[in-house]
């Protein structure tokens, strides 16, 4: 293992360094042992006291210089000058052995940092096991996101709304350089720092921009690009990231800070689960142009390198396009068309507005209309579902592979709120079964998987869960 720790090469007021508060009784809870591996940590070996130790912040990392970052944000629309990592810290740079690439290690939940404000600095195990299992069924999915590598009970209960066990989970990122960041030093008028934080996010995200006649704006061009295929994927697999402010969205185009965030069950365009977001500002459907306002903000930090309006207006109004592209691909993959074709894009939004109008579950209707194409008794999902028949019976394919390929991008299981609400309730007694069972059947959701099949179901009324909270 050969930490770099290029961030904390930067100058100073990007960060400040605090060493994480340490856990008084650590006990592992999880390790991603493939991910170690991958990033060539396989020396630590696998005894879960000594992780305990290391990942709930006893002992350093050898290399490791802890660092808190500064960023500011629009949080819900309204610009806070100062925010930054008020209960991360980023240990260093691994480059993975798989991919060559190089990634954040980062604690979160690891303590108090000069950024903290009022926080404790700490998490509950909840929000570490709620992050687990979303951002590595993400994965799992195909969705760019952060990874967990591992999450560790502290021993010590925090103050929320009652006390509850503490945590510490362990991230993985492509960088933690957020579009909060480049505002905290945009709104300072720091130019130096603004153009060193450009400079240092093109050589880590984007080296082929440097090809280009103006770098920043080959730079933004490609976060836009990024952005708008993310958000693309989240609607694809009924994703709700739920807190979707400035200071939560990577430039690196990964899915970042799972707070609130959810799947939806039954499917509505207007579906918020977030107990913080009052007015639907982040509803599921609404995430494509949150995404273009937050990346409106990218471009104004970008401006003041003295570089013309216009340029990053013209990348910014590709958005949609790119976005509308790449969803309409994915759509009509789910539906199991070959190529997208006209009257393809009505397809889609009748069958949404089906689901919509009668409540129906996003994610096993997928499944369930696959099922639908050898099976002539009365149609499940009325009109749609004859409409679709005709469109695929156009292709020249065998029932059988319209359904393989229709179940291979509409997964089975996806971490269902009530289930994930499920585990992290067992796990603060103790009880780490339910938590485990998740996330080994999450490993696989595309795949049918024997003995697993309650996982797939959507909540009875008694198990529906209305809202998710922050819960840091
Ligand atoms: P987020 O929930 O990621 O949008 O957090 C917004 C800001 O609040 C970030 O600057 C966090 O570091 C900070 N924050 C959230 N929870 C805590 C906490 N328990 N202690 C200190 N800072 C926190
Ligand atoms: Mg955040």
């Amino acid at each position: 293992m050969q930490f770099d720790n290029t961030y904390a090469r930067l100058p100073g007021h990007f960060h400040a360094k605090v060493k994480p508060a340490g856990s008084p009784n650590p006990r592992l809870l999880a390790w991603n042992e493939p991910l170690a591996e991958a990033l060539g940590m396989g020396d630590l070996g696998s005894d879960p006291a000594r992780l305990a130790q290391l990942f709930g912040g006893n002992e350093l990392l050898p290399g490791s210089e802890p660092i808190a970052l500064a960023y500011a944000g629009h949080q819900f629309g309204n610009f806070v000058p100062q925010l930054g990592d008020g209960r991360a810290l980023l240990l260093g740079e691994l480059v993975s052995k798989t991919d060559g690439r190089r990634y954040d290690v980062q604690l979160k939940g690891s303590g108090q940092t000069p950024y903290s404000r009022n926080g404790d600095g700490r998490s509950a195990i909840g929000p570490v096991i709620r992050e687990y299992l979303l951002s590595e069924a993400m994965h799992r999915m195909g969705v760019p996101t952060t990874r967990a590598l591992a999450a560790v009970a502290t021993g010590e209960h925090v103050r929320r709304d009652g006390m509850l066990p503490g945590g510490v989970l362990t991230r993985i990122a492509s960088s933690h350089v957020r579009v909060g960041t480049f505002e905290y030093f945009a709104v300072r008028q720091d130019i130096k720092a603004l153009k060193a934080l450009v400079d240092y996010a093109i050589a880590r995200h984007s080296p082929e921009a440097l090809e280009a006649d103006s770098p920043p704006v080959a730079f933004f061009a490609a976060v836009v690009g990024k952005q708008a295929k993310l958000v693309s994927h989240w609607l694809d697999i009924g994703f709700i990231h739920g807190v979707m402010n400035t200071d939560n969205m990577a430039i690196s185009g990964e899915t970042i800070d799972y707070g609130p965030c959810a799947f939806m069950d039954e499917f509505d365009y207007q579906k918020v689960f977030s107990s913080i977001d009052r007015y639907g500002r982040y509803a599921y459907g609404q995430q494509p142009s949150i995404a273009q306002w937050n990346l409106a903000r990218l471009a104004e930090c970008l401006m003041r390198l003295g570089i013309d309006k216009e340029a990053f207006e013209a990348e910014l109004e590709k958005f949609e396009g790119l976005f509308h592209q790449d969803y309409l691909g994915r759509m009509a993959a789910k539906l199991g068309l070959l190529s997208v074709e006209s009257g393809d894009a009505t397809l889609v939004n009748e069958w949404l507005q089906h689901l919509q109008d009668n409540a129906l579950d996003y994610t096993l209707s997928f499944r369930q209309l696959a099922n639908r194409i050898d099976d002539d008794t009365e149609p499940k999902f009325g009109d749609i579902e004859l409409r679709w028949k005709a469109r695929v019976r156009q292709q020249d394919e065998s029932p059988t592979q319209l359904k393989v390929r229709m179940n291979a991008v509409n997964p089975l299981f996806i971490p269902r709120n009530h289930q994930v609400e499920r585990a992290i309730d067992a796990a603060i007694s103790g009880d780490l079964s339910i938590f485990n069972e998740l996330r080994r059947v999450l490993q696989q959701p595309f795949t049918e998987q024997p003995g697993f099949a309650a996982y797939a179901e959507p909540p009875r009324p008694d198990e529906r869960v209305y809202q998710t909270f922050c819960g840091t």
